[in-house]
């Protein structure tokens, strides 16, 4: 797929305030950091289109973009901040899982994890969650550029064999990064191909 439009439309705190499930969606989500900000504007060739690395704890939002007038690529605040109080993680909690749980037009979550790093507990919850819901989701492996391929692969390896203790078979998963482009084209195949049905 070549993203020939991207365009933000509107940023929610409020499930009411949602546009009309009438697209097919692609929520992205992850720890925050992850490089989930760089990895929206690098799908879509837009520099500015998601803000990088924003405040943690500021206000959570569900930002709606309309890719090429066809699909909604869906920015989910990301979870996982060390410094918030346990209120704000409660009220994310409860925002987000109803958005997912809920939402009718979402097609895929597209988990973001951070490639550097051995399987971390939340993200393991979280992709846990995500089955018990029957929510189809794929894992995006992120800032691979920052360690050698084989360290990546290690990294996903042992995360695919967290998830093995839960599900029978382990989701596709992609090996990305903002800085090189790596896997664009595969993620962006990957929405064309769910798209099309
Ligand atoms: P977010 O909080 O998940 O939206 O993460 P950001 O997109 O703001 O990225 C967090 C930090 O990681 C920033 O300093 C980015 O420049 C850096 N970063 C994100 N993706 C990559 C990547 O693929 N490669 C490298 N080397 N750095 C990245």
């Amino acid at each position: 797929m070549i993203v020939k439009s991207a365009e933000f439309i509107c940023s929610n705190t409020q499930i009411s305030k949602l546009p009309p499930p009438e697209k097919p969606e692609y929520a992205f989500i992850g720890r925050s950091n992850v490089g989930k900000s760089s990895l929206i504007n690098m799908l879509t060739g837009k520099k500015g289109l998601a803000k990088t690395s924003q405040t943690p704890g500021k206000t959570q939002l569900i930002n709606h973009f309309y890719i090429n007038e066809q699909w909604y690529l869906v920015d989910l605040p990301g979870y996982g901040y060390a410094r918030i109080s346990k209120s704000k993680k409660e009220d994310w909690d409860k925002f987000i899982r109803t958005y997912l749980d809920k939402r009718e037009s979402l097609q895929c979550v597209l988990v973001l994890i951070d490639s550097r790093h051995e399987p971390q507990k939340i993200d393991v919850e979280f992709c846990n969650w995500l089955g018990e819901k029957g929510l189809s989701f794929v894992l995006v492996f992120t800032k691979a550029d920052k360690q050698s391929s084989i360290k990546t692969d290690q990294n996903i390896a042992k995360f695919r064999k967290a998830l093995l203790a839960t599900f029978e078979e382990v989701p596709q998963f992609f090996v990305t990064s903002s800085e090189s482009k790596l896997g664009k084209d595969e993620v962006l195949g990957f929405i064309d191909e769910v798209n099309k049905g």
